[in-house]
């Protein structure tokens, strides 16, 4: 379906959720829609992991995790079927998204000071509109005034076994259950961290993907967001 953009121009749609609930490829597709730039938050926090784990920087280390987030550059090439990362300019898209950067992120991204770093670039990518940003905190601290909240929910279930799938298109052998477990354990921590813990925003229109397709999902999405708008 296409859209008649005109009246949907430079607005800020910011989604949340847990990991695996479809937040990406949601957010993705829904930008390409509209014509609007993706914002991939969790891919910020995996690049700057990443980097701190490849240089003996600790998880726990918050002086020079918050040192290194405010100097580093973090960029993106988004599209319809693409999101690449690059940290300093190198292509870290595979990279980031290894079960060793996940086993650390929600530690090095619990940091206030990282946090703050973090944000700060965020608000910037997003300050001309036309964004749409998704993560734990983009609807409840990095864009409080989106026009548009979502919370993106789904079984744990249903998370894990659509993150089997792209870790088997990635070439990483796991396990439903090993799946499970890790969602779980980000789950907690994302949840019950003192900062900007991932909550749902009481302005958030809530949206269970369990059962949906991924056009499913991006349908319900646009529908909420120009019924919101009209
Ligand atoms: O979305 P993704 O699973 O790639 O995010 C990786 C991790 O980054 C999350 O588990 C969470 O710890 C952290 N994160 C965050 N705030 C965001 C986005 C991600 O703390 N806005």
């Amino acid at each position: 379906m296409t859209y008649n953009l005109s009246w949907l121009k430079d607005k800020v749609i910011a989604i949340d959720g847990p990991a695996g609930s479809g937040k990406s490829t949601t957010a993705r597709l829904v930008a390409a829609r509209l014509g609007y730039k993706y914002l991939d938050t969790g891919a910020m926090y995996r690049a700057l992991t990443y980097f701190a784990l490849r240089h003996g920087i600790s998880p726990g280390d918050e002086g020079a995790l918050t040192a290194l987030a405010q100097k580093l550059s973090i960029g993106f090439e988004t599209g319809e079927s693409v999101n690449r990362v690059f940290l300093a300019g190198e292509d870290v898209t595979e990279e980031i998204r290894s079960p060793e950067v996940t086993a650390a992120v929600s530690e090095v991204s619990a940091h206030p000071g990282v946090r703050e770093a973090m944000v700060s670039k965020q608000r910037k990518i997003g300050e001309k509109g036309s964004v749409v940003a998704e993560g734990r905190d983009t609807t409840t601290v990095v864009f409080p005034d989106a026009n548009l909240k979502i919370y993106l929910q789904a079984t744990a279930e249903q998370r894990a076994q659509r993150r089997l799938i792209d870790l088997a298109r990635a070439g990483v052998a796991t396990t439903i259950e090993d799946q499970i477990a890790d969602l779980e354990r980000r789950d907690r921590y994302d949840s019950t961290r003192e900062h900007s813990p991932l909550t749902r925003a009481s302005d958030a229109y809530v949206v269970d993907t369990s059962n949906c397709t991924v056009e499913d999902q991006v349908e319900r999405v646009l529908t909420i967001f120009k019924t919101a708008m009209s």
